[in-house]
């Protein structure tokens, strides 16, 4: 899949303020500094599109932006930055978690995992917590321009290890770096792949302005 636009919509703090869903969506999500902003960035060929954080942490809203006119990409506040006080770290994860589970239109959760560390507890959590609300994932390690292919395997065997601990079925995992541009092309065929089992959400209108 090419980019041919990307358009950033709203950022919002709820989910009222988001807009009716009218295509499909992907989410991505990620501790504060996984470099979430740097791929999405990478992902959509723009440089600024997803604004990388100078306060980590600071971003509190799911910023929506519409890709080629065909799919929403979301962009989900960053959790667990440690100095983050606790009353906004709880209100992060609700923003997260209403997203989550009440967004009709959501197709998958993208969660970046910092390629270069052993699987951490927050992360770890993330993943269970996606796995019991039965939400669709992909695991994406980030930043593999600064491992070797040593670590990496072995981090990847890791999750693997703890994975399978708990299901028969292991999400897709891509392996990428905003630095280089690997697994790119892998994740935007994925979401190529997705974009046509997507159903519309239905709106309803008033009364005798439904069309069947
Ligand atoms: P966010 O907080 O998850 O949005 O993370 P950012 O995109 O702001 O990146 C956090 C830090 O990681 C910055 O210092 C980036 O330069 C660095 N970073 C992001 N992506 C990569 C990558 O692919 N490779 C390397 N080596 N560093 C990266």
């Amino acid at each position: 899949m090419e980019i041919s636009s990307a358009n950033y919509l709203i950022s919002a703090a709820n989910m009222s303020q988001l807009a009716p869903p009218a295509y499909p969506e992907y989410a991505f999500v990620g501790r504060s500094n996984v470099g979430k902003s740097s791929f999405i960035n990478c992902l959509c060929n723009r440089k600024n599109l997803a604004h990388t954080s100078a306060t980590p942490g600071k971003t509190q809203t799911v910023n929506l932006y519409l890709i080629n006119e065909a799919w929403v990409l979301a962009d989900l506040p960053g959790f667990g930055y440690a100095r983050t006080n606790k009353t906004q770290r709880e209100k992060f994860a609700k923003l997260i978690i209403h997203y989550i589970e009440k967004r009709e239109s959501l197709m998958n959760v993208f969660l970046l995992i910092d390629g270069r560390l052993v699987p951490q507890d927050i992360d770890k959590e993330f993943v269970q917590y996606m796995g019991e609300a039965g939400i669709p994932f992909s695991i994406v390690f980030t930043k593999i321009d600064d491992t070797n292919q040593k670590s990496l395997a072995k981090i990847s065997h890791a999750w693997e290890d703890y994975l399978s601990a708990t299901w028969d079925e292991l999400p897709p995992v891509f392996f990428t770096s905003a630095r280089s541009g690997r697994g790119r092309k892998e994740v935007l065929a994925y979401i190529a792949e997705m974009n046509p089992l997507w159903v519309p959400v239905k709106t309803y209108g008033p009364a005798g302005n439904q069309s069947l």
